[in-house]
């Protein structure tokens, strides 16, 4: 005997982000370069404080303070999460749901359709256009389909470029009743933030992440900056004491950081321009523009030779071909990383 689970869940794979335990880690957009010090003593003393036998505050208090603060925004209008990934979900579930709909503008996060197949919302794949950039056309497109959220991603993983602010503000204006969650995980390394648009538009919801520019990829924290109505819609969905003590306090000492996580954010462009300029360089090889920490590229040859060739010299890269025909991603690394990665894309192309 065994238990029938939900009708379709054993079509669905397990998402994993493949891992490889390889010299060089470029397939994941992390950033390459831990937190100095400072930071982990201060995480180890404010853990150290905590009263784990109690639930945490199960209203994020001090860390929603600390991080409207920051992010110059209204203390009921932030709210955490673990990850940008349960923001998403949280959304979801609060605006979407079984007999509702979200569009998204392909290709995009995948994760965005398979948070939707999660929360039983269902998913108008709209197009971007050639070049992967929102024009009014998909206004149109959206206003056509009217679904009851609208992703968009900026700047777009795969693609690595951000999307206009004023599309967005025009998606918003032309679905005043559709909530627009703007997914700017990469916002701190390029194109213009969505968020200025919230204060007159209640529809929409910027979602940001600890994983990227932060360097807190394994803390999990996410947030959203919005209307209060919009986190007050969270709360309604939310599960009790959904981030724990831990991620709080982790959450608190790396906003302490977060001038030093943004130091290394220059750093960590010049090195996403540097590998744009060498591989552009190397013929028959195709690099779309990138305000992200990675870039998108579609190489001479068969990508997925290329992939296998990187991986046999220890370099992990993501393979994009299901999503963008004969592409790979690669995220900007330190120098040495970089360097490791063009040589042995050179090497590849060459045998
Ligand atoms: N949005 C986008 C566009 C991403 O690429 C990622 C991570 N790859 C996330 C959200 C999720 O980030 P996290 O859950 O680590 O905050």
């Amino acid at each position: 005997m065994s238990a029938e689970p939900r009708p379709g869940l054993r079509d669905t794979a397990p998402y994993h982000s493949p891992q490889l335990d390889v010299a060089v880690r470029l397939n994941t957009n992390e950033c390459p370069l831990p937190l100095p010090e400072g930071f982990a003593e201060e995480l180890a003393a404010a853990v150290r404080d905590l009263s784990l036998h109690r639930y945490p505050d199960g209203q994020m208090n001090e860390l929603r303070e600390r991080l409207a603060e920051r992010m110059d925004h209204s203390f009921e209008g932030s709210w955490v999460a673990n990850g940008s990934n349960e923001i998403l979900t949280q959304l979801l579930q609060a605006y979407g749901g079984s007999g509702r709909a979200a569009g998204t503008f392909e290709p995009t996060y995948l994760l965005h359709s398979r948070l939707c197949w999660l929360t039983q919302t269902s998913v108008v794949s709209l197009r971007l256009p050639e070049g992967f950039v929102l024009t009014e056309g998909q206004v149109d497109d959206a206003v056509t389909a009217a679904p009851d959220v609208v992703f968009v991603c900026s700047p777009n993983n795969p693609t690595g470029n951000a999307q206009p602010v004023q599309i967005t503000e025009a998606l918003a204006d032309a679905l005043p009743q559709s909530l627009v969650i703007v997914d700017e995980a990469y916002h701190e390394f390029g194109g213009e933030t969505a968020l200025k648009l919230v204060a007159d538009h209640p529809n929409v919801a910027v979602v940001r992440t600890f994983s990227k520019a932060f360097a807190m990829a394994g803390a999990r924290i996410g947030y959203v900056l919005a209307a209060p109505e919009v986190v007050e819609d969270l709360q309604r969905v939310r599960l009790p004491y959904h981030l724990s003590a831990l991620s709080q306090a982790a959450g608190i000492v790396g906003l302490r950081h977060h001038d030093e996580a943004n130091a290394s954010v220059e750093a960590i462009r010049s090195q996403r321009d540097r590998m744009a300029s060498r591989l552009e360089a190397m013929s028959g090889m195709t690099v779309y523009p990138s305000d992200a920490n990675f870039l998108l590229f579609v190489p001479p040859g068969d990508a997925r030779t290329l992939w296998q060739g990187l991986l046999d010299r220890g370099v992990l890269v993501r393979d994009m071909t299901a999503v963008v025909p004969n592409a790979l991603r690669v995220t900007a690394g330190t120098p040495e990383e970089v360097d490791l990665f063009l040589s042995a894309t050179r090497e590849v192309l060459a045998a």
